[in-house]
Order: structure tokens, then sequence, then C-alpha cells
């Protein structure tokens, strides 16, 4: 028989990873606080819960897929949540983004009622979510890791235990330094090359193979040039994953210059009603420091 999986959050990301777990044949019984990818999910033979509680009723491991981590902490700790309807040996696998040491607090909790937790952030985008091709960073027990890599590997490529519990969130956030740094950087240059009246089309062909070609360059270059900023990954969750980067910067005394300056200019697009466009949108607030705006042809 089919192994039953629980997923919760079915948003830009969980609804394509809970779709290729039916794809690969698990039976999964799917909750999200908003219906209507409920409905879809269903429409591919998914099983519909009533509650969080609900799906860990039913399933003994449950992956959660939800913005941050006071949504974490609701959906697995919260009333009608994961914990309650969980049973000793069940395991609860966090693919949300949130902060390590909120993480390791719910795995405490966990822990009194003999429930494993990993904690298990992804990265590769709307895009790598489709195609199973997420990189998947992961804290938690090795024995439980080895229990649920075959699972892991359904939704992802690279699935890589990183040491215990949070330590899948701090690797998230060192991922998160890169992106941010690398997306800012890309819209400086091709601000820069607009102004300068050379075309940013040639000189994002002429660079990329270069050394500053990158995956994010690739991803984002694009979208920038085709003027299309629709998520793939919201402004505000990366806001919210620079938060928590500085936040454990700040309790281990490490300076994050850069991730500060990147996590200011997400605020101001919030401001400016762009906390919903992709994050490839920073380029905006670099058009705006400048007046000029990014195109084919300079
Ligand atoms: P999203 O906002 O599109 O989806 C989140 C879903 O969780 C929504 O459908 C929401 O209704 C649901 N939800 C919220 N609270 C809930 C609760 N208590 N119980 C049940 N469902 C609940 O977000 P997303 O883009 O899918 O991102 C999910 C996580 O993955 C975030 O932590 C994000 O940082 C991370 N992530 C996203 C991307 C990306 O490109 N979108 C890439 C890597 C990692």
């Amino acid at each position: 028989m089919a192994e039953r999986i629980g997923f919760i959050g079915l948003g830009i990301m969980g609804k394509p990873m809970a779709k290729n777990l039916l794809k690969a044949g698990y039976e999964v019984t799917v909750y999200d606080i908003v219906g209507e990818p409920m409905e879809e999910l269903v429409t591919d033979g998914a099983q519909r819960a009533s509650s969080n509680k609900e799906v860990a009723e039913n399933c003994e491991k449950i992956i959660t897929m939800v913005p941050d981590s006071a949504e974490s902490e609701m959906a697995i700790l919260g009333p009608n949540g994961v914990l309650e309807g969980a049973r000793s040996g069940s395991i609860v696998i966090d693919m949300s983004s949130i902060a390590p040491l909120v993480s390791q607090k719910i795995a405490a909790e966990c822990a009194k009622k003999g429930v494993e937790m990993l904690d298990a952030p992804v990265s590769g985008g709307e895009p790598g979510a489709v195609n199973a091709t997420l990189a998947i960073m992961v804290g938690g027990k090795q024995e439980i890791f080895d229990k649920c890599f075959d699972l892991m590997k359904t939704v992802g490529g690279n699935v890589v235990l990183t040491g215990d519990i949070g330590a899948g969130g701090i690797t998230k956030l060192a991922n998160q330094i890169i992106v941010a740094a690398n997306i800012e950087a890309l819209s400086e240059a091709l601000v820069l090359a607009q102004k300068a009246g050379v075309d940013p089309e040639k000189v994002f062909n002429a660079i990329r193979g270069g050394l500053a070609g990158s995956t994010v360059m690739e991803a984002k270059g694009p979208m920038m040039l085709d003027r299309n900023f629709q998520a793939g990954f919201r402004i505000r969750l990366h806001q919210k994953d620079l938060r928590n980067v500085l936040q454990t910067g700040q309790e281990l005394n490490v300076p994050l210059p850069v991730t500060a300056l990147v996590q200011q200019m997400l605020g101001a697009l919030i401001n400016d009603g762009e906390a919903d466009a992709d994050h490839s949108a920073i380029l905006h607030h670099l058009e705006g420091m400048a007046k000029v705006e990014v195109k084919r042809g300079g």
C-alpha cells in the first residue's frame, strides 16, 4: 500500500510539491487555511482534511510549507494543530523557511509527545518546486533523515543533512544572503548599463558566461529584461528571511552589513506596494534612485 503523507500549506511552493508526491504514487492528505488550492489538489487525487490536526491523525509523516515562524508554530503547535493529532513516532518535516531558534522550540515541544522533527527548508523557487529539483537543506537526527530521504528526494534534487535541528534553517539563511546580494548587484549593474546607454540585454549576454555569471543571474536577468515581476518568490518573504538572518547574526554577534542594506531596500519596496512582487523587483528600487528604467535595446 502506498505511504500516506500529510501536506500542509499549498501556496506557490507547497501546491506543486504536493502534486509531485501524488505523481510519484504517494497518498497525500492536504490542508491549507485557504480553500481554493485544496480543491485543485483534490481534483488531482489528494484527500482533503479539515484541519492540521486531522492531517496528523491520518499520516505519520507530515510536511509543512507555510510562510514564516509564526505560521509554522500555529500550524504545528497551535489549536487544532499537527501536534494535537500526531502520534508518538510521527515525523514533522517543516520545509518552510523560518528562524532556526523557532525550529528548535517546535522540535522540543514535539519531542515531549515522542514526535520527531526535521527542519528542511528549500531553495530553487517555484520552478524547482514544479520540476522537483529543489535543493533541500536539512537539520535533525541522521536516523530520521534516513527515514525521510526518499520522500524528500521525490520533491527535490540535492538533499543534504547539514547538522542537528536548526541547521537546515541556518543553511537556508546563508543561501538567502547570497541570493539577495546577487539580485541587488545585478540590479545595480543593469541600471548602470542602461544609464550609460549600453543595451542591458547585451551586457547580460556578454557577462553571463564569465565570473559574474550565476544561477541567480540566469533566473532573474531575463525577468528584469522582460519587465516580468510576477512572484516567484515574494518581496515580503525575502524581507522575512533577511530579518531572520539579521536576528540570528545579532544573537551570534556576526555583522552582516550588505544583508542589512538589502533588507532596508526590501522594506522600502513593501512601502511602494511591491510586497507580493517577485524579489527581482529589487531592480525597481535601484531604478528609482537612478531615475532610469532598464529595457531591452538600451
Ligand atoms: P505562499 O504564501 O505562496 O504559501 C503559503 C501557504 O501557507 C498559503 O497557501 C497559506 O494559506 C498557507 N498557510 C499559512 N498559515 C497556515 C496554517 N496555519 N495552516 C495551514 N496553511 C497555512 O508561500 P510560498 O512562496 O509557497 O513559500 C512557503 C515557504 O517556502 C516560505 O517559508 C518561503 O520563504 C519558502 N520558500 C519559497 C520560495 C519561493 O520561491 N516561493 C523558495 C524557497 C523557499
